[in-house]
């Protein structure tokens, strides 16, 4: 069903929406972690060094020190998350959701929506936030901002950040090895948030979302199939791929997400 005046309505009856945003999202937002054609020449060393096309195999990689780690990550974070200026779709977004009872749970990790002014308190990064940091040790010792190790970086005078609990270098805050801690307040107010609608009139709205953050794809959609009230609304799957029992409050797009921004905003419908 493409009834996007049908959405509308239910977006403004909506006692809360909930946003999930994945893959797709960031790629719109400018940041493609798989994309291999610009990569090689933009980032040549590490490119040529490492045997890496994407800016995700690169980050899988472990580089030879920690000098080399911090210069690529601060050129990247600069590039894709320092000089990111918000999509005409994301402006949109924030437009729809002005007002409204909202929470974002993202895995986009480049601070995008943060930097487009959503609030803080209403977004969960479930794969961090790479303009963070964390202590490499293992050991929970709160995360920082990276944003002036980063600006050093780029003005070539750079310093590995070190952590101020225990002198181990610092690592950007995303799930690179196994001791990565999501943020537990965040998650925390996500699940609060979760709980404290399941019998309000919700819309999760899925944007971007691909098999590369399962966790917020099968568990939000069985969610919406356990509480009557809630609608999901999706940009990725086409109707049939949503379940039977769910169809009448769903809506599969399968479509572009600036064009499904646009649709269910109600000053374009
Ligand atoms: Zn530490």
């Amino acid at each position: 069903m493409k009834d996007f005046k049908q959405i509308q309505k239910w977006l403004a009856e909506a006692d809360a929406v909930i946003v999930t945003a994945g893959n797709g999202f960031a790629q719109m937002e400018g940041l493609d972690m798989f994309e291999d054609a610009a990569f090689p020449i933009e980032y040549q060393a590490v490119s040529k060094k490492y045997h890496v096309k994407t800016i995700a195999d690169a980050l899988d990689k472990n580089f030879d020190s920690w000098d080399e780690k911090w210069q690529f990550w601060s050129q990247l974070i600069n590039e894709y998350s320092v000089e990111y200026e918000p999509s005409k779709a994301m402006k949109q977004l924030k437009e729809l959701l002005n007002g409204k009872n909202y929470f974002i749970a993202t895995s986009a990790f480049g601070h995008f929506f943060e930097t487009a002014g959503f609030e803080q308190e209403k977004i969960f990064d479930v794969f961090g936030d790479w303009t963070r940091m964390q202590c490499s040790s293992g050991l929970n010792h709160g995360t920082y901002s990276d944003l002036s190790v980063v600006k050093r970086y780029i003005n070539g005078q750079g310093e590995i950040p070190r952590c101020e609990d225990c002198d181990s270098p610092m690592e950007i805050h995303m799930p690179l090895n196994a001791h990565f801690f999501p943020d537990e307040d965040a998650n925390t107010r996500f699940r609060w948030f979760l709980t404290r609608n399941q019998t309000k009139k919700v819309v999760v709205l899925e944007l971007g979302v691909d098999p590369t953050s399962p966790q917020l794809l099968d568990p939000m959609v069985k969610l919406v199939e356990q509480f009557k009230d809630w609608h999901y609304v999706a940009a990725d799957l086409s109707q049939d791929e949503l379940p039977d029992n769910i169809q009448k409050r769903s809506a599969g797009l399968r479509m572009a997400l600036p064009e499904v921004i646009e649709k269910i905003s109600k000053n374009e419908g």
